[in-house]
């Protein structure tokens, strides 16, 4: 099985909320697609209720868009402590982390309709929390965010404490 970058981060050593630099691959044309993760909750200890997160996909997907160019995906993490995020060249961490300061900030705000819920837009367009995904939103912008640097699993070796 392939190697998943992902796997090689030691969960318990990061700080939540944050926005992380996964990693850039490089095209065979020699573009470059950078991958962040963009936690909200530590790790577990946690997690987004289902509904909440739907719901901050459709609102993320709108508003890091409306401050980072590029993007080309933003996805919820399956563990449902954040969010992924793909973007076409390699823009600087402190400028994803003011992304999403600010994409965060218009969520916290939202008071329209959530974007995209109709049985045509959506997979499971009844499932969507608003008042919670705000309510996180603004958990986390209280709480600070971050850049996190990766910190990679020891796994083995002298004193490893590999336990996967
Ligand atoms: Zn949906």
């Amino acid at each position: 099985m392939a190697n998943v970058e992902s796997f090689d981060l030691d969960h318990t050593r990061v700080h939540a909320p944050y926005v992380r630099l996964a990693g850039v691959k490089t095209t065979p044309r020699g573009d470059h697609i950078s991958k962040y993760d963009l936690r909200l909750l530590q790790p577990n200890q946690g997690a987004i209720d289902p509904a909440a997160i739907h719901t901050l996909e459709h609102l993320l997907a709108g508003y890091l868009r409306d401050h980072l160019s590029d993007v080309v995906d933003v996805s919820p993490m399956g563990c449902r402590t954040g969010m992924y995020m793909a973007v076409i060249g390699a823009p600087d961490e402190q400028a994803v982390l003011k992304a999403f300061e600010s994409a965060l900030r218009d969520t916290a705000a939202h008071d329209r309709p959530i974007p995209g819920v109709s049985e045509l837009e959506c997979g499971n367009y009844r499932d969507h929390d608003l008042v919670a995904a705000r309510q996180h939103a603004r958990d986390a912008l209280a709480q600070g965010l971050k850049v996190q640097q990766t910190v990679l699993l020891d796994r083995g070796g002298s004193g490893g404490t590999a336990t996967s």
